[in-house]
């Protein structure tokens, strides 16, 4: 009988429970008619609960349990965001000693980040901690990339590195192994490739003469044109990529879209005066397409674009041997061997520190101008005042070797820079000798035979002068 007396007192909770009976006919009779498809637990007091609330707590649980719900992610969202105890010991801002102070390093993060224009992110809400952005780095163990990589991540975001290695090194981005919010990819630009980011920075190609008259073909495919669609496919597989997912694509044009230039020195508006048969013409003309079906993806398909147009650049963790003038000559004096000028070394090239370019793209990718922005340093000097700076550095007794000169060799270059000043208040701040020491602190530990080490954060800090 006792379970019986269980399920008569199954019944509605005011109604009268029903009294244990004698017979099993009578105690079916009085189950059906006290049937509830439910039972009702008596999760408070009721009797001392009015009515109303009674019908509430029992009938809307569902409502209190999503409002709860809701109450714990806010509680969990904000909370965390805004007294963030660092889980994680990869993320502080590692003093980078090839940014000349980190003081303006500091200075540059904080005006970009309150700047609130965080592209892809929008703005941030005051108190919240900024969202790392998911972007991907086409050619980011090279020269350019891995500092571009160091600054992304010392600010938060999550970093892909695309490189298949022809001209870049693992030991540039080494130091970010381990660490969750870094991915390293090897694969090469002219195949497919899926991801979802938020952001792509194009950087992938060989950009030294050396490298790019080695394999010209390889090098025009990797910069596409939108008319030979089929062959140049590295830039149209990351613009296709940015179109499928929505991310914000930089291209790393360059200088030499203007040739051998007429115009002296040159603005943005200018269209060049490139050879398209000679031997540089794989590197020039492949950018000046690689520019084209950028801003064909940007009308045509609404993807959201940014073109610098770079000016030669120098630092650590330049290819030794890529040919290219600091280099070498930075190399040369090193190793007590003369300085390779070539032609009479009175052509012109305008030399910038890395970290300025680093700043110039960030702050390019951030903005709401399209471009293209000329980044370089107005700085001008002959190939003989360069060698000179580097004899001052290095070696005052270095010897001076003329050498023919390549062909189709640019005779002057120099940027004008009002519109990126203007547009992404922007400017360089390192001098040709200020930043040429920090260079060659990483190339005398690399040429003296320190390879295993030269690209980590760590061994940076003891490279510095
Ligand atoms: P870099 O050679 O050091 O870096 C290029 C990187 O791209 C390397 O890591 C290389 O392995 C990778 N790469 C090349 N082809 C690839 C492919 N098909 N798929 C995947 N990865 C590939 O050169 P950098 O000086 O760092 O130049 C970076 C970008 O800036 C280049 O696009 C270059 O044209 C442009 N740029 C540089 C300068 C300069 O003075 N450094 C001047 C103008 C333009
Ligand atoms: N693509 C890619 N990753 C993506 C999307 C596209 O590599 O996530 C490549 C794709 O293989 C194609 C190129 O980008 O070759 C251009 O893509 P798009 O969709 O613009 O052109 P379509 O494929 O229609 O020619
Ligand atoms: N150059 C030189 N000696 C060298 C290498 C280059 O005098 O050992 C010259 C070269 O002829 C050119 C200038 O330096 O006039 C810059 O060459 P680089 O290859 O660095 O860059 P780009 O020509 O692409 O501007």
């Amino acid at each position: 009988m006792g379970s019986s007396s269980e399920l008569t007192y199954r019944g509605h909770d005011d109604e009268t429970p029903i009294p244990t009976t004698t017979t099993t006919t009578t105690t079916t009779t009085k189950l059906l008619d006290s049937y509830s498809p439910k039972p009702h637990k008596q999760w408070l007091p009721l009797s001392s609960v009015s009515r109303p609330m009674r019908y509430i707590l029992r009938e809307q649980r569902l409502v209190f349990i999503l409002i709860g719900i809701v109450l714990a992610t806010l509680f969990f969202t904000i909370i965390p965001s805004s007294n963030t105890p660092k889980r994680f010991n990869y993320d502080p801002i590692i003093p980078d000693p090839y940014f000349p102070s980190e003081s303006t390093r500091m200075v540059h993060r904080v005006v970009y980040e309150n700047k609130g224009g965080f592209g892809v992110g929008g703005k941030v809400p005051l108190g919240l901690k900024r969202k790392g952005l998911r972007i991907v780095v086409t050619g980011g163990a090279g020269f350019v990339g891995s500092h571009l990589v160091d600054r992304l991540m010392a600010r938060g975001d999550s970093v892909i590195v695309v490189d298949n290695f022809f001209t870049g090194r693992k030991e540039n981005v080494m130091h970010h192994f381990g660490n969750p919010r870094f991915e390293l990819i090897r694969h090469d630009v002219v195949e497919p490739l899926l991801l979802e980011v938020d952001q792509i920075y194009h950087l992938a190609c060989p950009a030294s003469p050396v490298h790019y008259k080695f394999n010209p073909v390889k090098t025009i495919i990797s910069f596409s044109s939108s008319v030979y669609k089929t062959n140049v496919v590295g830039t149209l597989n990351m613009l296709g990529l940015a179109k499928r997912v929505g991310a914000r694509f930089l291209l790393t044009s360059t200088s030499e879209v203007y040739g051998d230039p007429l115009q002296h020195p040159q603005v943005e508006t200018y269209w060049g005066n490139v050879n398209p048969i000679g031997v540089r013409s794989c590197y020039d003309e492949g950018k000046r397409t690689a520019e084209t079906l950028t801003m064909d993806y940007h009308r045509g398909a609404g993807v959201e674009v940014r073109i610098a147009r770079i000016f030669n650049t120098y630092g650590p963790r330049m290819c030794i041997d890529d040919g290219r003038v600091v280099s070498n000559f930075v190399a040369q004096a090193l190793r007590k061997e003369p300085l390779t000028v070539y032609g009479d070394g009175k052509q012109t090239r305008s030399f910038q520190y890395v970290s300025d370019l680093v700043e110039g793209l960030m702050r390019l990718m951030e903005g709401e101008h399209v471009g293209p922005f000329n980044l370089g340093n107005p700085g001008e000097f002959t190939m003989l005042e360069l060698a000179q700076v580097v004899q001052e550095t290095i070696d005052p007794n270095a010897k001076i070797e003329f050498r023919p000169n390549t062909e189709d060799d640019p005779h002057k270059r120099k940027p004008d820079i009002s519109k990126a000043k203007e547009l992404l208040n922007w400017e360089p701040t390192v001098p040709l000798r200020k930043g040429l020491p920090l260079m060659v602190s990483d190339f005398r530990q690399r040429v003296f035979g320190d390879h295993s080490e030269s690209g980590s954060a760590s061994d940076n800090t003891k490279s510095t002068a």
